[in-house]
């Protein structure tokens, strides 16, 4: 398990020193002030608050209101540990979004179990929004995740008035491979592009697998002309490279790509059409080539 960072939150230096103690498996930042835990959860990656209610300047309630109205902070969990034993703040408590509350003095063994939980909830959430959105034979993204992450791109592009490209890839005489070498090695070709795709990838592109054998990389901040050497450069290396067979014969593939660049009113569905105009071109004039 990747480890996990959890931020505590008391104006009581003390009871910080008890938390730190008791989590010392975890990565543990503490904050001592409602305003320090605001600014911590911008800079840090932190899955789970332990968050007081009593301290000066804002209460806990509203340190969690707050968090819980920020789309970047919204999923993390918060267990309130609070020296309020009072039903109508255990009420307040999940009304402004908290998923735990436990009361000082607590059962170091009892707050541990209830972090755990958490954790393991935040560890579900994340194996089921990776099933969401990736395939499960490249490990590449789906279709799905594409289309969203393309249409936030295109209004980012639009804003900061960036170009924006995608290629569209396709694998040329895929079905004869397939009749040739069966499925199985099908499926390893499938695979050797997406890892080539990933091993030349910038870390703002977005690679997904569209269908069977059709694959979409979104480009941000690249106008046509780096797109389609982006490109060329992708169809080299799959031209150079080969799938080998369990009797050692090289399988070797090509791909076809078809290149599009936004205009000023291109919606994600017209840049993906666009693309696949290219890619039949490609395909029409003669395969392993970019349009
Ligand atoms: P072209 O050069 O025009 O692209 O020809 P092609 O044979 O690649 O194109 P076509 O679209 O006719 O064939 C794609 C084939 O891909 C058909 C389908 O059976 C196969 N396919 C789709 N998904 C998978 C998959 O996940 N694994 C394997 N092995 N084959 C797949
Ligand atoms: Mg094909
Ligand atoms: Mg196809």
């Amino acid at each position: 398990m990747q480890n996990r960072t959890i931020l505590a939150v008391d104006d009581t230096i003390e009871n910080l020193d008890v938390l730190v103690d008791l989590l010392s498996d975890y990565d543990v930042i503490d904050a001592t002030s409602p305003t320090e835990a605001l600014e911590i959860v911008k800079e840090e990656k932190i899955d789970l608050i332990l968050l007081d209610i009593m301290m000066p300047q804002m209460d806990g309630f509203e340190v969690c209101r707050r968090l819980k109205a920020d789309p970047r902070t919204k999923d993390i969990p918060v267990i309130f540990v609070t020296a309020k034993t009072d039903e109508e703040s255990i009420e307040k408590a999940y009304d402004v979004g908290g998923s735990d509350y436990i009361t000082k003095p607590f059962l170091p063994k009892k707050l541990l179990a209830r972090v755990k939980k958490e954790l393991r909830i935040i560890g579900l959430i994340e194996k089921l929004n990776k099933q969401a959105t990736t395939d499960p034979l490249t490990g590449v993204y789906n279709r799905r995740f594409f289309m969203d992450s393309c249409q936030k791109n295109i209004a980012l592009a639009k804003r900061k008035k960036e170009p924006l490209s995608i290629l569209m890839i396709d694998i040329d005489h895929f079905k004869q491979i397939n009749d040739t070498y069966g499925h199985a090695i099908g499926d390893e070709v499938i695979q050797k592009l997406s890892s080539i795709m990933q091993e030349s990838q910038r870390k703002s592109d977005v690679i997904a697998r569209y269908g069977g054998e059709e694959f979409l990389i979104l480009l941000p901040d690249t106008p046509y002309e780096s797109a389609k050497e982006v490109a060329q450069k992708l169809r080299k290396k799959v031209e150079e490279s080969f799938v080998e067979t369990h009797n050692d014969e090289k399988i070797r593939f090509s791909v076809s790509i078809g290149v599009a660049t936004i205009n000023k009113e291109d919606s994600c569905q017209k840049l993906i059409q666009n693309a696949d105009k290219a890619l039949y071109q490609a395909k029409e004039s003669g395969r392993n080539r970019v349009c």
